[in-house]
């Protein structure tokens, strides 16, 4: 298959971001799994951030808020290769100011390939994978042929 492999190393840039009503399922999550975030660079936009570490006692990158660019700022790191993991507690049943933005971080996560969380089940699945624990040859799709597309 064409394409580019790219290494997700042991020591992940994971960014963390959850909607308002499920900060408090992301804060019980950290902390559950706090040992294990420590072994990695973390991200996370501004509010979330903020709790993670005053509740949860993590050292966080910590962005603008998600509905100031936050998520947009995530994406970007996503795009350049420093975050190759992502653990997004979105909310389903709640409208967001930033709904482009959050749609804009998913995409961009599913371009570069990254796994991604959205949910407590899934993030438990994921951090307790074998993975979690060796490098991973990523696969992206060759945007070269993209890039050369002819345009009339
Ligand atoms: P926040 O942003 O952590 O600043 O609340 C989260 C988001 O809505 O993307």
């Amino acid at each position: 298959m064409s394409g580019k492999t790219t290494t997700i190393p042991v020591k992940k840039g994971i960014a963390l971001v959850a909607h308002d009503h499920k900060k408090g399922h992301l804060m019980e999550w950290a902390a559950y799994n706090k040992e294990k975030l420590k072994k990695h660079e973390l991200y996370a936009t501004g509010t979330t951030g903020k709790m993670l570490e005053e509740k949860v006692g993590l050292n966080i990158n910590r962005f603008l808020s998600g509905p100031l660019g936050g998520d947009q700022q995530i994406g970007a790191k996503i795009v350049d290769g420093t975050i190759n993991f992502l653990v997004f507690f979105w909310d389903p049943l709640e409208p967001q100011p930033h709904d482009p933005d959050v749609k804009a971080l998913l995409r961009i996560a599913a371009v570069w390939n990254i796994p991604i969380a959205c949910n407590r089940a899934s993030a438990d699945f994921l951090f307790t994978s074998v993975l979690m624990d060796s490098d991973y040859e990523k696969h992206t799709d060759d945007f070269r042929t993209y890039m050369d597309r002819e345009i009339k």
